[in-house]
């Protein structure tokens, strides 16, 4: 479903965050990326919904070069889930799981219809939670948010970055469990950026281990605890 063939990404001040990068996910697949800040963890992921260009090599979605692809049309089939959820602190709840749906000219009965199963999906009641604003929320609740929203026009592809980051650990432990109950159903292909091995551990049905702008290893969680 993804597939990267040695791409590099070179920043203009001479940077090199990832070189040589090739590697594929499969349809349905959830493939933590992890290693320590600044090994091209989030370069890697921004550069599959076109926010950062490679410099060079090619990345495909769903087969096509992603490079042919209109960047607005790319991310309507791309969902993007960010530490602290990255709500609109000044639109509902509701409204923020709508955005996409809106974007995409749904009608307005119909977003909302789609948000509220959404939430409702996330664990979060809409006749409770859905005319809160994000600061209503807890940070948990937030990040539920986070992720209701970028499922909500059905994208097959869905990137997360450190996406349980901003919580404690008790919470981060519920979020990842809902999650991947919910990936159970939804059957997403899914990029998540971790610099938690326990996090990429448990998430990962492969794990990215990043070395310095490469992955220096790539494999089940079961070979990679197993490696000497
Ligand atoms: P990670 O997500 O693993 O922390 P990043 O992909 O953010 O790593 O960064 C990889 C490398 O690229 C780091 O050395 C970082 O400083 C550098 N980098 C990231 N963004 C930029 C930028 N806009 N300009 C220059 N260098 C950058
Ligand atoms: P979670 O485990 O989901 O992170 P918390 O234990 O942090 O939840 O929050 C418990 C309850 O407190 C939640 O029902 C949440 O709605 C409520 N809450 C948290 N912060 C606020 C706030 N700033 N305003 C109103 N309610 C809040």
């Amino acid at each position: 479903m993804i597939r990267f063939e040695q791409v590099a990404k070179v920043y203009p001040d001479g940077t090199t965050a990832v070189d040589g990068l090739s590697f594929e996910v499969a349809e349905g697949e959830l493939v933590t990326l992890v290693g320590p800040s600044g090994c091209g963890k989030t370069t890697t992921m921004m550069m599959v919904n076109r926010l950062i260009e490679p410099t060079s090599g090619r990345i495909t979605v769903g087969g096509e070069d992603i490079s042919t692809v209109d960047p607005v049309r790319l991310r309507r089939r791309i969902g993007y889930v960010i530490q602290q959820a990255g709500l609109f602190p000044h639109r509902t709840v509701l409204d923020n799981t709508a955005t996409v749906p809106a974007l995409l000219g749904w009608k307005k009965a119909r977003a909302r219809a789609r948000a509220a199963e959404l939430l409702d999906l996330v664990g979060l009641d809409p006749e409770v939670y859905g005319s809160r604003y994000p600061a209503q929320l807890s940070g948990g609740q937030r990040q539920r948010v986070g992720v209701a929203r970028a499922l909500a026009a059905d994208p097959p592809v869905l990137l997360m970055d450190e996406p349980f980051g901003a919580v404690d650990p008790v919470v981060r432990e519920r979020l990842q469990n809902e999650f991947l109950s919910l990936q159970a159903t939804v059957r997403k292909t899914v990029l998540l950026v971790t610099h938690d091995i326990e996090e990429a551990v448990r998430m990962g049905d492969r794990i990215a281990v990043y070395g310095q702008g490469h992955i220096a290893q790539y494999d089940t969680p079961a070979a990679v605890l197993g490696a000497p």
